[in-house]
């Protein structure tokens, strides 16, 4: 049997795809390269917005009846059983929980089975690290610290597809780190709902101190992490980064709104002046410290002045990228029975005024790197340029210029212009060159 898997969603989507193809990949199924050449198809994907979903489901429905189709993932233990009540044929549902069974039920549905579910939760942690050769990069590895989530944002289905926190025992973290250390990864991203929570009881160990341990022993370039919850920082972190240079001096750090009056109808658990006072304590000890965010309008009740504190708190911090989406009422969700005062125009130029807002900054921030050198990692060749390269750099910027370093390898780069999406310049020859 070969199997293609479609991933839709974030990172965590994106490192489930690869616990699942590392699987299959043990279980002697092999990849194929595209869907018409799979005999099942996996598709992994998102149920944060009610659009990421219907996107999964028109995917789903462009192929023939005859294809066996895998829903996996978040969008899975949304949808659970329900799914087969859709116009859509789907032969197999199986929940973030449960991707350990995924080779046994590929292999069943090769042999005719009938549809069914898996999509309980667990309480243990279920140690899953994919092989160097089944991840989605060789240059960045994805590490998963925790699972789920305990916050109940009123806006959010994530504890109901995720379940509850459950946090990965510190020497399985470190081991993978290592593991991915070996095999030449330059940079690992720490994933989880909330992973500035990740604590261990057993060893008394925080976030903080599993950075420390991470920064101190595993040789890799940059250590990131995502996304951490502003409700549970901890002053040790600013010291921790401050003093590890490993640890990549950028933050993605949601705030969702700038209004403290919205904040609590979303059941977040910190003020603006909290946040704001975080960012600035960062700042003090670390000007560079860089951010990014996501935000989201037209949260039920939110007036004129609740969207001008947010497109203030975006001024205040000049953020790096924001992700900004339009409040999208999710199943279970507290919110989900308030009422939408405001017409869907009203929110959508709402929507445009952050994007607009936001691209003037990102501009701002941009050009003031004109004539300076900053280190990039390049992520890929050019699909389109030749002798070209695409990389990043510290706080995620995307840089473009001629090079023929390898991918998976940093250039110093001279940026000589400057877009609000990415930077241009010129790789400064390194010593020995
Ligand atoms: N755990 C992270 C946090 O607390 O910031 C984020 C997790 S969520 C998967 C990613 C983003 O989706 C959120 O930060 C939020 O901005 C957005 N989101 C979640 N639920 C949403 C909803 N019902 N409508 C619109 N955006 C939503
Ligand atoms: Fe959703 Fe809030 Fe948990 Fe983030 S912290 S996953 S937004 S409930």
């Amino acid at each position: 049997m070969t199997f293609f898997i479609k991933t839709f969603g974030c990172q965590m989507n994106v490192n489930d795809s690869e616990k699942i193809r590392h699987l299959l990949e043990s279980a002697g199924l092999a990849a194929a390269v595209d869907e018409n050449a799979a005999d099942v198809i996996i598709v992994n994907g998102c149920a944060v917005r009610a659009k990421a979903q219907e996107k999964i489901f028109s995917y789903i429905g462009q192929f023939p009846r005859a294809k066996r189709i895998i829903v996996a993932g978040c969008v899975a233990q949304a949808e659970k059983r329900d799914i087969f009540r859709k116009k859509v044929k789907v032969d197999y549902v199986v929940g973030t929980h449960q991707f350990y069974r995924i080779a046994e039920i590929v292999a069943e549905l090769g042999h005719g089975a009938a549809p069914g579910a898996a999509v309980a939760f667990t309480r243990q942690w279920q140690e899953l690290v994919p092989a160097a050769h089944s991840r989605s990069s060789a240059v960045t590895g994805y590490i998963s610290i925790m699972e789920g989530c305990d916050n109940f944002c009123s806006y959010c289905i994530v504890p109901f597809t995720r379940g509850r926190e459950k946090h990965r025992p510190l020497a399985a973290i470190l081991r993978e780190a290592e593991y991915l250390a070996g095999r030449g990864f330059q940079e690992i991203v720490l994933l989880g709902q909330n992973v500035n929570h990740w604590h261990e009881a057993r060893s008394g160990s925080s976030f903080p101190d599993l950075l420390r341990r991470l920064a101190e022993s595993v040789p890799v370039r940059w250590i990131r992490f995502i996304t951490s919850y502003p409700g549970y920082h901890d002053a040790e972190l600013v010291q921790v980064m401050a003093e590890h240079r490993a640890i990549a001096r950028h933050i993605h750090f949601p705030a969702q709104s700038g209004s403290t009056r919205i904040l609590k109808r979303m059941c977040r658990t910190y003020s603006r002046s909290q946040y704001l006072e975080i960012i600035r304590a960062f700042r003090r000890v670390m000007p560079g410290m860089k951010f990014s965010s996501d935000f989201i309008v037209g949260f039920p009740g939110e007036g004129d002045r609740d969207f001008r504190l947010t497109l203030s708190l975006l001024e205040r911090v000049e953020y790096e990228s924001v992700f900004s989406f339009v409040y999208s009422p999710r199943p279970h969700t507290r919110a989900a029975s308030l009422a939408q005062g405001l017409p869907a125009a009203a929110v959508l130029e709402r929507l445009y005024a952050l994007q607009e807002l936001q691209a003037g900054i990102q501009l701002k921030n941009n050009r003031r790197l004109i004539g300076s050198t900053v280190e990039v990692l390049v992520t890929e060749r050019h699909p389109k340029k030749a002798g070209e390269v695409i990389g990043r750099s510290e706080s995620y910027r995307v840089v473009n210029f001629a090079s023929a370093t390898p991918v998976g390898q940093f250039a110093q780069v001279r940026i000589s212009a400057a877009g609000p999406h990415s930077l241009r310049g010129e790789e400064m020859p390194r010593p020995h060159d």
